[in-house]
């Protein structure tokens, strides 16, 4: 029987422990975004962030730019919330519009206020295998989830399918430092069913249907990232959930897996750095 890991479960048991902890701050941590563009899926995503922040007791502020806002524009806001002590955490909503250098952006984030870990500081630190200040949202999520039904990936051979900053190189360090071994494949891999047969742990971050039942071994664990609509605009994700259930040990399901783990993750770091910033910055 495939058991399913249940982000919105551990989302709601992260988030009554967040909950209780802010109920007992005197002074609350405040999450600054910055939205630039028209992007509908960035403005959805943006407006649940602020309201779960709200939900839980943490200051949210969101600055939009329209779709024609310079890089000028955005860098000098952001040294203005670098330098702002009451913004605790600082998340520039991905994707940035086209004529914007979205590694300059980033770049120009103060590492102590990088919520979603993935300025050059934060990666750089991960991929050394030292502690950054806070890991990046979604491998995070993804670790929580498999920690909390009990997944050691030690010893365990993971494939990482999906090579991005965001998602696939940092899990991917993330599973090295629990001592996976760890493959990471991607557009150009030629043998993917070969590559995921060996799996005992799949990570699939990539937004196309690519991963069906003959391509992975008896009781693996499956985690799908991937989130995309098809032509009857129903939300999918990259694994056929039906064909994957009869023959995997655990899968996460699209939506309520990956998804409500990463914006868990997203609450935890911004209080951790708020904790951190408070006694340093
Ligand atoms: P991305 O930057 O577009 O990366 C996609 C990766 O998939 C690339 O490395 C690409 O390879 C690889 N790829 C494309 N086609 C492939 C194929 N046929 N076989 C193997 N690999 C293939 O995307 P991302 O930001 O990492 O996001 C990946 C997916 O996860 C998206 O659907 C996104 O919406 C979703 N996502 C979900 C969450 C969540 O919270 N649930 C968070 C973040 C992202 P190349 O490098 O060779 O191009």
């Amino acid at each position: 029987m495939t058991e399913i890991l249940d982000g919105k479960k551990l989302r709601d048991k992260i988030f009554a422990g967040l909950k209780t902890k802010l109920d007992r701050m005197s002074e609350k941590p405040t999450l600054a975004v910055i939205l630039a563009g028209n992007d509908p899926a960035s403005q959805i995503y943006v407006r649940n962030k602020k309201k779960t922040a709200e939900n839980l007791g943490i200051n949210s502020i969101v600055i939009e730019y329209p779709a024609d806002v310079t890089e000028t524009e955005l860098l000098a806001k952001i040294s203005e919330l670098n330098n702002d002590k009451k913004i605790s955490a600082i998340l520039v909503q991905l994707p940035l519009p086209k004529q914007i250098d979205k590694f300059r952006i980033i770049d120009a984030i103060l590492p102590q206020k990088d919520v979603d870990g993935l300025t050059p500081y934060n990666l750089g630190k991960l991929f050394a295998g030292e502690q950054p200040y806070v890991y990046p949202c979604t491998p995070k999520g993804i670790l929580l989830l498999l920690d909390e039904y009990g997944i050691n990936p030690a010893e365990k051979h993971v494939v990482v399918i999906g090579r991005s900053n965001l998602v696939g190189k940092p899990v991917a360090q993330m599973l090295l430092q629990r001592n996976a071994t760890v493959t990471m494949c991607h557009s150009h891999t030629t043998n993917l069913p070969d590559i995921t047969k060996t799996a005992d742990i799949v990570v699939s971050a990539v937004g196309k249907n690519i991963i069906g039942e003959k391509m992975l071994k008896s009781n693996c664990v499956v985690v799908d990232v991937g989130i995309y609509r098809d032509e009857t605009g129903k939300v999918r994700g990259d694994v056929d959930f039906e064909g994957v259930s009869n023959i995997a040990a655990y899968i996460s399901p699209v939506p309520g897996g990956v998804g409500p783990m990463t914006i868990a993750s997203l609450m935890l770091n911004t209080v951790e750095l708020f904790e951190r910033n408070k006694q340093s910055l």
